[in-house]
Order: structure tokens, then sequence, then C-alpha cells
């Protein structure tokens, strides 16, 4: 009889048992500061207990895995005797720091526990052991605060209330003023905030302090702000964190002790130069939790020089190590240097991108590592808004109020708003708002998330609001101080000036400033971000995919190519017919469609023109002279945007919107006409806008967006068809007479038959044909469809037969395949969907790849098999969408074609897609 051992599972891994590449069952702190133990560096001694434990954990309806309480004690054990200090013991104490971590970054989402295993004795042991009692009960009044708000769920705003309280009684502002008598009083009075709010204090059991917390560590994966930030940035639910426990040192020992946080490299504006904060006799969270305003760390040089420069060569071995900036966490204890934590700095857009350039350029990375590196998302980020340059030195001065640290670069203008669920209410109901806080806290994420910009008065560039900004891409403002927040009175004072919630303020996060009213904003061009057009430069010599512009009018076709656009993927011809001032004119040819193609046909089909107008009726007559009026329009436009194109391609899409869409609304016009009435108006008016009403009400669709539109309506009235290709004929024309090369490319949009095609084609061409022969010049243009119905992906085949291109119109294309109104969705149950997880992800952001992909490919696959050459694009708005724009390299598409602003986006996705394939 074999006899089956039990398997002992590996949950709990000493630093020196674990690696870099062990992120996902140590977390990224975890595994970090195993390799840095690895690499000698000084850290303290400590271990990690794995994701596992915490995924078993939640799974095991909260229960410790069996056996993790005993690799726990045992671990602890090789932890005292590595640092000969003994975890309980009153005369040498032992205090350990409790963290979580899971495998990707959640910037203070998860707390950390400083000084766990301190009691009423203990800290008698602890000032014994520090020579000063002052420093001892420091660090057990901050257990308290820390371990009541983590563990026990007690709300920190009562801790600072007494705090401050008892900083009044004693005479100081800052904490560390505070004597030991009197901090000991203040642990008193800790307590009994925790046992009023709790019903009990913290243990005073230092294991029991260490169950708790790695419990409470554990749970924290599933607090609401965790979920909150996980579904904000798209991280696996299912991960769990990990949890570091490691031997505490000591920041708040005296002036030759400090704490601070530095990055290899500038986060704010990627300047290669050491940037950091730094606090003398401080702990731990000071820095981050901008609770006190520290000194720049240069200033570190002059009170502990040794320790400095020890700093500088690990930041710069760090850098290498990892090939890229480092956020690093240290403590100094009796001028003993330790480092904490270590990871890949977060960074805003621009020290993002120029980092990348930079260290490819000094060989550190290479030009597709530094591809790679920034997000393609975060480039669009560089065209931040800023304030306009046209506001005088005065106008700035006079409404100047306050100047802090520039966090987050970007400018913006908003309602004042002290807290952050109002702002998330008031931002919900379309109000830009500025949350302006003492110091943000990770519950205020909802807020931050919803205002246009964040400013704290308190706090320095790594405090929680900074780092979070940066990260969402907006501005902020920190350490803010000549603002004085008075949140029961709902205002601020700054500058003598008194500014009340709701009142509108902007801020500058590039420059720290804050100013009274709303200031203009301007987007600022690529031309001025050397970095950025260089790695976009590295990007276009990488990749394959086209990338093209969807613009109407010719300033947006300026606008492209300075984006980097290689031509128009799509010219939507309606927007042209929207212009206010031109639509009574596009009424006019609208309204007498039907009656002038019923005499068309009557008189004469095939013909272009009809000779004999005269003789027709009013409305005919109306239709022509609106159709000859809308044809020199659309010769100006197609001959400006040409122009500006050169011999790029333009693909220009006749006409496609909805009629209902040219038209009042139904409602408008009975209002109107009840008005008339009211007011006994001649009976011409009446009759005019009775007849108006009927022929609105004969164009009536219930479903406009499945109606009269796009091909079919082409079809049905040629004349408009027919007129538009003359004018972009006329226009290329009139540039290939100047000598200009010009490539207009005709689309046709909706198209569900190949038979539409032979039509349109057949008709069109005889038009383009006969423009050319009339002008005497040849004008180069390609015939093509826009894919964006189902059954046309699906008969591409044939469709193609009658193509030169096919682009991909994902939006109604994902319309029609899900069912979805894109017009109602996203407003009624899409997020619903989205938030459920009935869906992963918002299917008119990003292509749906199972449904809307499949019919991509195939109506790629299809067209190909028929047509080699195919050109192929896609210009729904998934084209500056970086996961669908690494599914169009996927599926073998030509180009994607995007809003001139997403345009680099797309250009850098592109290049990431082709390294990704290669
Ligand atoms: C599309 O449907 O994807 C498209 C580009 O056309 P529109 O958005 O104008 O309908
Ligand atoms: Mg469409």
């Amino acid at each position: 009889m074999t006899i089956q051992m039990p398997q002992t599972v590996k949950r709990v891994y000493r630093f020196d048992e674990g690696n870099a590449s062990m992120a996902d069952l140590l977390g990224g702190k975890g595994s970090n500061l195993c390799e840095m133990a690895r690499l000698g560096l000084p850290v303290p001694p400590g271990f990690v207990i794995s994701t596992q434990a915490c995924r078993e954990y939640l799974a095991k309806n909260h229960t410790l895995p069996d056996g993790l309480e005993e690799s726990v004690r045992e671990n602890m054990r090789a932890l005292e005797k590595s640092i000969g200090r003994n975890f309980g013991s009153i005369s040498d104490p032992m205090l350990v720091s409790v963290r979580s971590g899971a495998r990707v970054s959640m910037p203070g989402m998860m707390d950390t526990i400083l000084n766990l295993g301190i009691n009423d004795q203990i800290v008698q042991g602890l000032a014994t052991m520090m020579g000063d009692a002052r420093p001892a009960y420091d660090a057990y009044r901050r257990f308290i605060q820390i371990y009541s708000e983590v563990v026990m769920d007690v709300a920190g705003e009562a801790f600072e209330s007494v705090l401050t309280e008892h900083k009044r009684k004693a005479g100081v502002t800052q904490d560390h003023q505070l004597t030991a008598g009197q901090l000991q009083s203040l642990v008193a009075d800790f307590k009994m905030v925790a046992k009023e709010a709790a019903g009990s204090e913290p243990p005073s059991d230092p294991w029991e302090q260490l169950t708790a917390a790695v419990e409470a560590v554990f749970r924290s994966w599933n607090t609401p702000r965790a979920i909150f930030y996980r579904d904000l940035n798209k991280i696996d639910h299912d991960m769990g964190t990990a949890v570091t426990i490691m031997a505490m040192v000591f920041g708040n020992l005296g002036p030759t002790s400090g704490t601070g946080v530095l990055f290899t490299r500038n986060p704010s504006t990627g300047e290669a130069q050491v940037y950091g904060e730094f606090l003398t006799n401080a702990q731990g969270e000071d820095v981050v939790a901008g609770v006190r305003t520290p000194e720049p760390i240069a200033s570190l040089r002059d009170v502990l020089p040794d320790c400095y420069d020890e700093l500088m060569e690990l930041a710069n071995n760090l850098e290498t190590h990892y090939s890229d900036v480092q956020d690093v966490e240290f403590t100094i204890e009796n001028a003993r240097l330790f480092l904490l934590q270590t990871r890949t700095a977060k960074r805003t857009a621009l020290s993002a991108v120029k980092t990348a350039v930079d260290m490819a350029n000094e060989g550190l990375i290479t030009q597709s590592q530094a591809l790679l590196r920034v997000d393609a998302e975060e480039i669009s980020r560089l065209l931040v808004p800023q304030f306009s340059d046209n506001l005088s030195e005065e106008d700035l001065a006079g409404r100047f109020l306050a100047r802090g640290a520039p966090a987050s670069p970007g400018a913006a203008a908003g309602a004042v708003c002290f807290d952050a669920t109002k702002a998330a209410e008031l931002a919900a109901a379309g109000e830009s708002v500025i949350l302006v806080r003492p110091e943000t806290k990770p519950d205020d994420i909802h807020g931050i998330t919803a205002a246009v910009g964040v400013v704290t008065s308190r706090g320095g560039v790594t405090s929680h609001a900074a780092v979070v900004t940066r990260g969402l891409g907006k501005p902020c403002i920190v350490g803010c101080e000549g603002i004085q927040v008075d949140l029961e009175a709902g205002l601020f004072t700054a500058d003598g000036k008194t500014v009340h919630e709701g009142e509108l303020i902007s801020m500058d996060g590039a420059s720290g400033s804050v100013y009274l009213g709303e200031l203009d904003t301007v987007n600022p061009s690529l031309n001025d971000l050397p970095e950025a057009e260089e790695l976009l430069r590295w990007a276009d010599q990488t990749r394959r995919l086209g990338v093209m512009a969807n613009a109407d009018t010719p300033a947006d076709a300026a606008q492209s190519l300075i984006m980097g656009a290689e031509g128009i993927g799509l010219c939507r011809t309606e927007h042209m017919f929207l212009d206010l001032e031109r639509l009574p004119v596009v009424r006019q040819m609208l309204l007498n469609a039907e009656p002038a193609e019923t005499w068309r046909r009557a008189n004469n089909d095939r013909v272009f023109r009809v000779e004999n107008e005269e003789q027709a009726d009013q409305s005919v007559k109306d239709f022509y002279q609106a159709l000859d009026q809308v044809k020199e329009l659309q010769i100006d436009d197609f001959e400006a945007i040409l122009r500006v194109m050169g011999a790029r391609p333009v693909i220009i899409r006749l006409l496609d919107a909805p009629l209902h869409e040219f038209l009042p609304s139904h409602e408008t016009l009975i209002t109107e006409l009840m008005e008339l009435r009211h007011v006994s108006a001649p009976l011409a008016d009446l009759e005019e806008k009775e007849s108006f009403l009927l022929l609105v009400e004969s164009l009536h669709e219930s479903n406009p967006m499945l109606g009269h539109r796009g091909c079919r309506f082409g079809l049905s009235f040629p004349a408009i068809y027919r007129m538009q290709v003359e004018a972009i004929i006329t226009a290329g024309a009139k540039l290939v007479k100047e000598g200009l090369d010009v490539n207009p490319e005709i689309m046709i949009p909706l198209t569900v038959d190949v038979e539409e095609m032979h039509r349109l084609r057949q008709d069109l061409s005889l038009v383009a044909s006969q423009i050319q022969e009339r002008l005497g010049v040849k004008v180069h243009y390609k015939f093509g469809t826009m894919i964006e119905t189902p059954r046309a992906a699906l008969t591409a085949g044939e469709i193609a037969k009658e193509s030169e291109f096919f682009s991909f119109g994902t939006n109604d294309l994902t319309q029609m395949t899900f069912g979805f109104s894109r017009d109602d969705a996203e407003g009624k149950f899409l997020r619903f969907y989205i938030d459920e997880g009935i869906l992963p992800n918002d299917p008119f952001a990003s292509i749906d790849p199972h449904g809307v992909g499949l019919l991509i490919k195939m109506g790629v696959e299809a067209g190909r098999r028929e047509k080699p050459n195919l050109e192929i694009g896609i210009c729904g708005e998934h084209g500056g969408d970086p996961a669908s724009v690494v599914f169009c390299h996927e599926v073998g598409l030509d180009y994607v074609s995007c809003s001139p602003y997403r345009v680099p986006v797309a250009r850098l996705a592109a290049a990431q897609a082709a390294l990704a394939g290669s």
C-alpha cells in the first residue's frame, strides 16, 4: 500500500527566493524587491505571500489556506534572525510593514500598513532601542491609524481632526513637532477613535495584528475603489494580490533619517535628470500621501551627501538594469540608505515619449523597444489643450489666483467642486468641473476621473492626485498652498480673492497656475514636439499599414497632413450639405428630387441632363436650379480639398445621410403651423407651411438609419450622385489643367448587392467620361464602395467585380451586425452591458473581433480572391483605436482612416502591430 503524502504548496517566498520574472506569483512590488535583493541592493529583509494564496483565500470564502500561517511564522523567524531583532519582543522589537502588490501596479489603491507588531509595552522597548521615545510613539500612532483604516474600516477623517486638534493644542503646525508625551496622548485618543467607530481598539497581540493585516490585504483586492480602478484600466479581476512583509526601517529617527521617492528621469517632462522629493525625519507614506510638502531631492545632498551619492549611483544602476525609467522609494535610517521599492515609473505622455526616444538615442534600448514602450493611446495626450497664446500678460496677471507644483500638463477650465462624488455627478450632467481639494485620496478616484482637472493645496508631485491624473492624462496642480480651502463654507481663498463652489476657474497643469474665470484653450501642434515627431518617424519606417484621415473640409485636410496622414480615407460629402448657409438650397434640391426624377424618366431616361427643362413644372425647375447651385459649391469644396492633398488619394463618398437630417423636425413644423394659425397669418403662408409639412411627412421613415439612405437614395434620384461626380471630375480637371496630379476616389455608401454597384458604376462612369470629354482633360479616378452592411461583407466577392477599392464602414457594420442603434445604444444599455461584463468592450469603440471582425475577414478574403490587388481600408471610428488598428494589420488591410487628431495614434499602433507580428 502506498501512503499518499499531503502535497505542500509553496505560498511564501523569501526575497532571495524570487526574481523579477515572478510578477504573476509575487506581484510587481514583491518580485521587484526579490530582484533588488538578488542584485545586492540595500533592501530591508522580507518575504512575499503569493497571489495564489490570495486567490485561494477569496475562493474559499475568506478562509486562509491551510499551512499559510505556519509558513508565515517560519519566515518571520528567518526575518528575525537576519536583522537580529524579534517580532513581539519588548527588549529588541522587530516591526514589519505589510503591503499589497498585484502583478500590475495600482497606485494608491491598497494601503500599506507600517509599524505592525507594536503595542503599549513594545513601544517602550522601541523607544529604548531608538534612544528616543518620540519616534517610537510616532510609529505607534501611525500604526493605530493605518491599521484601523485598512483592517477595521475606520474612516481616516476622524484621525485627521484629532491630530489637528492635538497640534493646535501643542501650538505646532507640523506632525514631527509633537513631543513624545504629546504623541503618547495622541495614541490614546486614536485608540478611542477606533473604538468608537469599530467597537474595539486594534489588537495588541502582534501575531493577531499580522494575520488580520494579511487577510485585509487579500480582501482589499475586492474593495469598490480597487474594482473601479481595474475596470478603468482593464485589469483582470481574477489576478489577486500578493502580500509583501518586510522588516521596518525607520525614517523618523531624527535629522539624519528620512524618506523619499525619486524618479530616474522627470515623470512630467521626461528630462533626463533624477527627479524626486525627500522629507527628513518622516516615515513611509508621508511623501506619497502629500500630507507634508517635501523638499526637492537635491536638498538631500546638503543634509546627507554620502547617502545622496549612493542613492544617485543606485538610481542609475537600476535604470540601466531595467532599461526603463524607475520610480524608487527609499528610507534613510540614521544615515543608512535602504531602498524599499522600485518600479517602472508612471509618466505623462510627454515624458513617456521623450524618455523612450532619449533612451533609444542613448543606446539603452532599440528603436523598436522605444516604439513598443509608448502606449499608442497616450500619443494623443501630447496634444492636450493649452491656453491660447493671445492671452495677454495683464489678462493672466489680473486673473491669477495661486501657483502650485505642475504635476500633470494640460489646460482646463471648469466649475470649482470640492467633493469627488459631487464632481462625478456634475460631470455626468455634462458640466466641466475642476476638483479642488486639500489633498486627494484613493477614494476620490471617481471624482478625479470625471473632473477636467485637479488642484490640491497640499502634497508633492508624487502624491496620489499627481500619480493618478498623470495616468489619466488630465491636468493636475499639487501643493498649491496659496489656495486655502474651507470645505465647510464651500469656498476657497487665494491671493485675497474668494472663490465659491460652482464658480469658474482655469488651470494650467504645465505651469502650475490657477486663474479665476474661464480661459480659452488651444490644441498644440505636433511640430512643437520634436521627440514625438522622431518616434512617429520611426513608426512610419516600421509600419506596413497606411494611415489616412477622415476629413471633410480643407482645414481638416490640412490638419490631417500635419498629423502625418497619407491621404483622405473618407470625405463625407453630406457634411458639406449640412452647412447652415447652404441648407435652404440643399432642402430645395432634396424636397423636389422626387417630381424631378419622375419628370426625367418620363422624358428621357439615360441622358444625364434633360434638355427641355423650361417646359417642366416649377418643382422640377426648382430642383435643377438648386442642383446647379449645389454643384458649384461642391466644385469649390472638392477643388480646395484636392489642392491641399495634392497627389495623395482622396476618397470622396457620395451623399449618404438619411434625408431627415436635412429637414426640420415634424414637431417644429407643426408648432410653427399652429403659431401661424394662431396669429391668423396670410393664407399663402399657411398653404406654403402646410405643403412643406406634407412633404416632410411623405419623407418620414420609422427607421431612417435603415431607410432611404446611401446608394439606395443615389439609385432613386440619380441626378444627385451625377451632380457630385460632375463636381469631383470638374474640380479634378481644373487642378490637372494647372499641372497638379490629383487622385480622387469615388466611394459608394451602404451597398448591399453587386447590382447596385454595377448600375451606379455604369451611370457615373458615363458622367465622368462626358465631363472629361467636355473639358478636354483626363482625370485619374477610382470607383469603389464601402463595406458597411453584413450582406456586403458576405457577398464581397461579387461586389469586388465592380469595385476598385473597399472601405469598411465599421460604424454601420457594427450597428447592423449587433442590431444596436449607433445613436441610442451607448446612452441606453451599452454601458450596463459593459459594466456587467455581458460584452467585454464597447463595440463602437473597438472592433468586436468575433462578429464584426469575422465579417471583415470574410470580406477581405472574398474581395482579394476576386481581385488580388483590391485596395482595402477601414474608415469607421475604429480606425483610430489602437486595438482595432492591430486587428486591421492582422487581417491584411492596406490602411486605416481616422479623424485627424487620431492619426498619430494610428501611426504608432500600426508600427506596434507590425513589431508584434514580426
Ligand atoms: C461607417 O459607417 O463606418 C462610416 C464611416 O460611415 P458613417 O459613419 O458616415 O455612416
Ligand atoms: Mg456608414
